[in-house]
C-alpha cells in the first residue's frame, strides 16, 4: 500500500519539474491536478508563470490535460486560458478519469506523468495507474478546513516512507528546492 503513496519526484512548484528528464523516460504527457497545483483552490487566475510554464511545455513537446476533482465550470475557464483540455469530476484517486485523459491524448500510462498536491488524490490515482508521479508543494498552504485531517494523513504517511529510509519531505520543508527520491 505504501509504495502507491510515495511519489516518483518531488518538486517545489510545477515550475520546477525537469522536462528533460520526463522526455529521456519516455513521458509525452501530463496529467495536471488544478487546484493547489496550478492555482489557489480560492482564486480563480492562473499566474503568468504557470501560464507561461504551460506554453514551454507545450512548445517543448508535450501534451497536457486538467484532471481535476473539480465541478467542469471551475475548469473550463482555466482550460481556455492554458488553450490545455481538462477532465472535470475526476474522483482521484480513481483512475477512470487519468484514464479518459490518456485516451484524450493517444498516451499509454508509461508515456505521462501525473502533477498534484495531494499524496491521496494525485499521487495515489497516478501511482496506481503506472503514471510517473510528481508531488507538488500545495500553492496555498492555507486551506478549506477539511483539508486539515487530509494533510494530517499525509504528514503519517510521509513519516512511515521515512522510517523506511525512504527520500520525501512535507510540504513546507521542501521549500524552493529540486529534490529528487
Ligand atoms: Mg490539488
Amino acid at each position: 500500500m505504501f509504495h502507491l503513496l510515495r511519489p516518483c519526484r518531488q518538486v517545489g512548484s510545477v515550475l520546477e519539474i525537469d522536462l528533460d528528464e520526463l522526455r529521456e523516460l519516455g513521458i509525452r504527457g501530463i496529467l495536471l491536478d488544478l487546484d493547489n497545483t496550478l492555482l489557489a483552490w480560492d482564486n480563480l487566475v492562473l499566474s503568468d508563470e504557470v501560464q507561461n510554464w504551460v506554453r514551454h511545455a507545450i512548445a517543448e513537446g508535450f501534451q497536457l490535460c486538467i484532471v481535476s476533482n473539480a465541478h467542469w465550470m471551475r475548469l473550463e475557464t482555466q482550460s481556455v486560458v492554458l488553450g490545455i483540455p481538462y477532465v472535470a469530476d475526476a474522483m482521484k484517486p480513481s483512475t477512470r478519469a487519468m484514464r479518459k485523459a490518456l485516451d484524450l491524448m493517444g498516451l499509454s500510462s508509461h508515456q505521462a506523468a501525473m502533477v498534484g498536491d495531494q499524496i491521496f488524490t494525485d499521487i495515489l490515482g497516478g501511482n496506481r495507474l503506472g503514471l510517473f508521479t510528481i508531488l507538488v508543494v500545495p500553492i496555498f498552504l492555507k486551506e478549506q478546513w477539511w483539508m486539515k485531517g487530509v494533510r494530517w494523513m499525509e504528514t503519517r504517511v510521509v513519516r512511515t516512507l521515512r522510517g523506511r529510509g525512504r527520500r520525501i519531505w512535507r510540504g513546507r520543508e521542501l521549500k524552493s528546492k529540486v529534490h529528487k527520491n
